[in-house]
């Protein structure tokens, strides 16, 4: 019999009621209890939704964060919030968000302000986690209290409950030290806790524990392979069985070494790892149970249910008990329930399965399994239909767009000349001062347009009414930038909700859910646009708010566009084709709003990479391929131009160290980086590289309300200047400006400005 889990559901709510809760604790319009009361009514709605399933998790659900959990589950504060003595929720929050100082007598040396814990990005996925801090004193204390209760609370109303804890080795291997020690020494301090809580949770009865190594589909050297072994044998004697969850990717020289380690049983990624279960199963001891991902917990399509069976069935033959089958991973990275989406067309929603559709069709290969197909006939014709019917809609094929992919070739990717020679016809006819001042594209998306598209949206305004109101906006926002006195100007970005949804809303081959929610940190949700189908375009989408914008001023005029690699990285993506398909025809619709930006006489024109970096792959040894075809299709989007206009791209990171060669490879004219926040370090990558092309590093934290002074920028640029030759440097904030406020704008630009007028004075 084939036994069925789940390894997290998302806690967020299918109306984002977790988001409002804190959102409304935080601004103090609701009390500690009211917010506990909806967590504790989420989980008892989540566990409902999963009673068909043999074991339930528990545990996975968290205020903001499963990572924050883990560190307070194991003691591991930071220092600087020990000597809290309020209470530990609001103390969890202090980690999370951070704290101002806020003076008062009674709490003069405890409550004073704290910075927030670092967060980054839960291996591939948009799911950011507050990262563990170590150093070489860090000592652990085991805190069992949460994951008591949450079992407690599961257990009244009779769930199977699986708690799911993070393993030692990721847990460490996804913090950081302070102060340079060595991560792995810390495991012989960590370990008895680890002991210690499995024996709390087995005192409690509890069976089966799961517990989370994704760090095994990375690569790991010699000492964490062998610190693996020795954790294993030492939580394997524990009395809980424990079941070491491995997701995202595949095992390649970890799959031996998991199939060692002294566990009851093990999961994998059975979506990107399938071709490694024969092998594991070789390796892997009788007795153990094996647990298969075969449903995609990362993304939003119907699973075909009658190829998972082709496949899992004899393997449920030879295993029996010992086959449990799951999602691929937590089920976090989804939305909840396809059900609220009312406007989505019915025939791509006809394809789709959110988290709750996805533990149907577990339950559907359970039954197929444990009673044979009959016992599910008509789910699985249906599920056929569904299925037959995407992979030959003529919503989804589009043979023109195929036939454009079959004949890209390289000489696509290629401008005419050199950069050098590209930039002398470009200074020629753009005139520009040294030191050019430009923005990174959007200026503040003020209370007024938010609420014009709202009303648009929702049929109280008319289209002529909207577009008005955006066109006195691009107005308002030129005029502001000529009396600044920037050099290259951009339109603002009213008109734009989203710099990949107003892109997809423009294409054919994307939807949009309404509630197609997935958590990315803490109570920020994204909703990722659908990519479903071949992508074309079926009209020039930001030409005539370019032209509109470049008619009411004889400063040259920024064109502003999202890149292929950006819409493609933040959005879901189709799962019948590879994502680099995709890309290449994102690119070639982004290259025809390029070309007829140039054919409109835009001389300028910006393609923004936001996303590329954090495509990167989980494994280094893929790097490449990725950044290869990332690179063509930035280059297939941006080089179709002449050579008298000027590309430029944007990213907003500050990690380029290993991405520089590519980054040059892109070959656009002038890059905007983030770099205030390092002190101009960051361009020490491109020093080093000898990165050949004009640069703006950011001068100013757009993420703070902060106005810099003249001195400050004038005092980073002298320090870029060290660095890249002034000739190639232009003067930019690190990021678009929408959501800051026009009083803070103003003066910070002005300062700016006037730091790029000393510049060409002194430099
Ligand atoms: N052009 C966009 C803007 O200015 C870029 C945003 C981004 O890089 N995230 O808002
Ligand atoms: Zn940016």
């Amino acid at each position: 019999m084939a036994h069925t889990h789940n390894l997290g559901f998302p806690r967020i709510g299918a109306k984002r009621e977790l988001k409002f809760a804190l959102e409304s604790y935080w601004n103090g319009q609701s009390s500690r209890e009211e917010l506990k009361s909806v967590g504790a009514a989420l989980r008892r709605k989540h566990w409902q939704e999963q009673s068909a399933l043999d074991l339930t998790p528990v545990g996975d659900f968290a205020f903001y964060d499963q990572v924050l959990d883990m560190s307070f589950t194991l003691g591991n504060l930071p220092e600087r919030v020990r000597d809290f003595h309020g209470d530990p929720l609001d103390n969890y929050f202090r980690v999370a968000r951070g704290r101002s100082a806020q003076p008062s007598e009674a709490h003069d040396h405890c409550c004073h302000g704290v910075a927030a814990g670092e967060m980054t990005k839960w291996f591939d996925t948009n799911y950011h986690y507050i990262v563990p801090e170590f150093s070489s004193s860090t000592a652990f204390q085991l805190d069992a209290s949460r994951l008591l209760e949450q079992l407690a609370e599961a257990r009244a109303p009779g769930v199977k409950a699986k708690p799911v804890i993070i393993g030692p080795l990721t847990y460490l291997a996804i913090g950081k030290t302070k102060d340079g020690s060595e991560k792995l020494t810390l495991l012989e301090r960590l370990l008895p806790v680890y002991v210690e809580l499995l024996a709390t949770l087995a005192a409690q009865g509890v069976e089966w524990v799961q517990i989370d190594e994704p760090i095994l589909v990375t690569e790991l050297d010699a000492s964490w392979q062998q610190a693996f072994t020795h954790a294993y044998q030492v939580l394997g004697a524990s009395k809980v069985k424990l079941l070491l969850a491995t997701y995202f990717g595949e095992l390649w020289d970890n799959l031996p070494l998991l199939a060692s380690l002294p566990v009851q049983g093990v999961h994998i990624d059975a979506i990107n790892a399938r071709q490694e279960v024969d092998a594991l199963l070789a390796q892997l001891p009788p007795e153990r149970v094996l647990s298969l991902g075969v449903i995609n917990g990362r993304n939003i399509w119907k699973t075909d249910l009658n190829a998972t069976l082709d496949w899992l069935e004899p393997l449920a033959q030879r295993l029996g008990d010992r086959l449990w089958i799951a999602p691929s991973c937590s089920l976090l990275h989804v939305p909840v329930d396809l059900d609220s989406e009312q406007q989505l067309d019915g025939e791509i929603k006809s394809w789709l399965a959110f988290a709750r559709q996805k533990l149907e069709e577990l339950q559907v290969l359970a039954s197929a399994l444990n009673q044979g197909r009959a016992a599910v006939k008509q789910a699985l014709a249906a599920n056929r239909a569904a299925i037959e019917a995407r992979r030959h809609s003529a919503r989804v094929h589009n043979q023109a767009v195929k036939a454009a992919i079959a004949e890209i070739n390289p000489q696509l990717g290629e401008r005419n000349s050199a950069y050098t020679q590209r930039a002398a016809r470009q200074a020629a006819l753009l005139k520009l001062p040294k030191f050019p001042t430009t923005t990174i594209g959007s200026f503040p998306q003020t209370a007024a347009i938010r609420q014009a598209r709202r009303r648009f949206k929702a049929g109280e305004i008319d289209e002529a009414t909207y577009n008005a109101a955006m066109r006195a906006e691009i107005v308002h926002s030129v005029r502001e930038q000529e009396a600044l006195g920037l050099d290259v100007l951009v339109h603002g970005e009213a008109e734009r909700n989203d710099m990949v949804e107003y892109f997809g809303e423009q294409l054919e081959g994307y939807a949009f859910s309404q509630f197609g929610w997935v958590q990315s940190y803490g109570s920020r949700c994204v909703k990722p646009p659908i990519l479903y189908g071949d992508i074309s375009r079926p009209k020039a989408m930001t030409v005539h708010w370019t032209r509109f914008a470049q008619a009411l001023t004889d400063k040259p005029m920024k064109g502003m566009l999202t890149g292929p690699v950006t819409l493609l990285n933040w959005s879901f993506v189709r799962d019948d084709q590879p994502r680099w398909v995709s890309c290449y025809q994102l690119a070639l619709a982004i290259r025809a709003e390029v070309l007829d930006l140039e054919k409109a006489g835009v001389r300028v024109i910006q393609i923004d990479e936001a996303a590329l970096r954090e495509g990167l792959p989980l494994r280094r040894s893929e790097w490449q391929h990725y950044l290869e075809w990332a690179v063509t299709s930035f280059r297939i989007s941006a080089n179709g131009v002449g050579d008298a206009t000027q590309i430029h791209t944007h990213m907003c990171y500050s990690e380029f160290n290993d991405i520089i060669a590519a980054i040059a490879d892109m070959d656009a004219d002038v890059i905007t980086i983030e770099t205030s926040r390092s002190d101009m370090e960051l361009l020490d990558a491109f020093d080093h590289f000898n990165y050949p092309n004009e640069i703006g590093p950011g001068v100013y934290d757009i993420h703070s309300p902060n106005i810099p002074s003249e001195a400050h920028i004038v005092q980073l640029m002298q320090k870029a200047a060290e660095r890249i030759p002034a000739e190639r440097l232009w003067v930019n904030p690190d990021c678009g400006l929408k959501t800051r406020q026009w009083h803070e704008v103003i003066p910070a630009l002005r300062n700016m400005v006037a730091a790029a007028q000393k510049l060409r004075e002194t430099l």
